[in-house]
């Protein structure tokens, strides 16, 4: 078998994790094949096309619409494809996508841009869409069921298998980052998509760009990790708030809050880590951790 196509379990001898270029570091990502069913697109159009060769896939699943994911649609002119429905306008016009990640009109823009055309993303005509706890019956006998987790994206989804409880996470990807910068991100909503997961019986663990993680526990330490990740910013933007001094969200511009360093894309970064500033104050604003005071926030 090709080196980037894992059996994950002799028991399921139809589910295989496939591993991205770049071991699944964007732009790329993993993805999950089950018999004729593949969960995203974003291992690299050349790894696809070697795929393809060895096995027939005629749907595709796709966890969200963000381009990491899904660049590889194209590959497959013959498939249905699925989506959640708060996803679907993105895939279907790709030309928003700036709009959603905060850049149009932007330095940043063109950073992009030439990303975009390097991945050569074309709009996606979606078949149909599912919707939480929808299962999807593929094969005799195995049951893969949708867990929507929003927060990401608003349309963001899990994959479960009831059989082999094998789970397929997407962008609530257990690495040391988590990403919230859309439009259509929402922090709140991103800790409970998370802790939806801990209440599932997970044994294996699949994410777009992580590895396989097994066993009950870990997986359990992994989820609590990922969210500490989000409550340990909760804490360094908090501590910039007084009950004097009114703040606002670009008081935060270019501090590195939450990107420790900025790379090659620093112009995207700052834009993006500003968005994500924006979450915690919509979140601490529903938490009533801070008010409205002049143009910006103090504590309550
Ligand atoms: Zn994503």
């Amino acid at each position: 078998m090709d080196d980037f196509i894992h059996l994950i379990s002799d028991e399921f001898p139809e589910i295989y994790f496939i591993e991205g270029a770049r071991n699944g570091k964007y732009p790329y990502s993993h993805s999950l094949l089950i018999e004729d069913y593949i969960i995203d697109t974003g291992i690299s159009t050349r790894l696809l096309r070697k795929l393809k060769r060895k096995f027939p896939i005629n749907n595709v699943l796709l966890s969200h619409w963000h381009e990491d994911h899904t660049s590889g649609n194209r590959i497959f002119p013959n498939a249905n494809f699925l989506i959640h429905f708060n996803d679907k306008y993105l895939i279907e016009n790709v030309d928003k996508f700036n709009d959603y990640y905060g850049i149009s009109n932007t330095p940043a823009a063109e950073e992009f841009t030439g990303l975009e055309e390097g991945l050569r993303l074309k709009n996606t005509k979606i078949e149909k869409t599912f919707e939480n706890n929808d299962i999807i019956k593929i094969g005799d006998h195995l049951n893969l069921k949708v867990v929507h987790t929003p927060g990401h994206t608003a349309g963001h989804c899990s994959f479960y298998e009831l059989n082999s409880k094998l789970a397929f996470l997407a962008d609530i990807d257990l690495t040391n980052f988590v990403f919230y910068a859309g439009i259509d991100s929402d922090l709140l909503d991103f800790e409970k998509s998370i802790e939806k997961l801990e209440q599932l019986n997970i044994d294996i663990v699949a994410t777009g760009h992580r590895g396989i993680i097994e066993g009950k526990k870990t997986i359990k330490e992994e989820l609590e990790k990922y969210k500490l990740i989000i409550y340990k910013r909760d804490e360094r933007i908090l501590t910039q708030f007084s009950e004097i001094k009114p703040i606002m969200v670009n008081d935060f511009k270019g501090k590195n809050f939450i990107y420790k360093y900025y790379t090659m894309f620093k112009e995207y970064e700052i834009i993006a880590e500003l968005i994500m500033i924006q979450k915690h104050f919509d979140k601490f604003l529903v938490q009533k951790l801070i008010s409205p005071k002049d143009n910006g926030f103090i504590l309550s």
